[in-house]
């Protein structure tokens, strides 16, 4: 269970002066892992390294790259808006719908028929197994309370019949800045030192 060190290079740190470490290990499980560190007194200042996964061959692999403090402040500040913007667009909806959500499940006499309307007879999300096996335990209400979600809010207002400019608005903003957020990281990713 132990990790082994299989390589260990020494590499042009950003500014030049200096270098950093990138070692690479394995472990008995054939996991491989990268860790790099900085030995430039100056860049160390300067620069964070920030980890990434990528997906080869169905595995997850963990990257480095050494990126500038302030781009890397930049993407925590723009996720920090969209959780909160996240939050404030359910809330909204949360107060002016949620009964209207409940409400649309209310005569449903079976937990069938509650799967039914829920994924317009099974053409959405989850499967009728998958549905009883996740309301096994919860009362029907708190998991429709759950699926009340900002990734299902689009969804809900359509099954509603809900026409709500404000909240709209909201959600495009929202979606606007997840592109923004997307586009930040790969910038991050794209022009950092490696
Ligand atoms: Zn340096």
């Amino acid at each position: 269970m132990s990790w082994e060190e299989i390589s260990s290079n020494e590499l042009e740190c950003p500014c030049g002066e200096g270098t950093y470490t990138a070692k690479s290990f394995v472990d008995d499980w054939n996991r491989s892992e990268r860790r790099w560190e900085m030995n430039c007194p100056k860049c160390k200042q300067v620069y964070l390294l920030h980890t990434y996964y990528e997906y080869e061959s169905g595995k997850s692999c963990g990257s480095h790259v050494w990126v500038r403090k302030e781009h890397y402040e930049a993407v925590q500040k723009i996720k920090t808006q969209l959780v909160g913007e996240k939050e404030h667009v359910v809330n909204l909806a949360e107060r002016r719908y949620m009964q209207a959500w409940l409400s649309y499940f209310e005569d449903a006499k079976s937990k069938k028929e509650i799967w039914r309307r829920l994924t317009e007879a099974g053409r959405l999300y989850p499967g009728l197994a998958t549905f009883y096996s996740h309301t096994k335990h919860m009362n029907p209400e708190t998991y429709l309370r759950r699926e009340f979600s900002y990734k299902n809010l689009p969804k809900i207002l359509q099954k509603l019949n809900i026409i709500d400019e404000p909240i709209q608005l909201r959600l495009r903003a929202t979606m606007g800045l997840e592109e923004g957020l997307d586009e930040a990281e790969n910038r991050l990713i794209r022009e950092g030192h490696r």
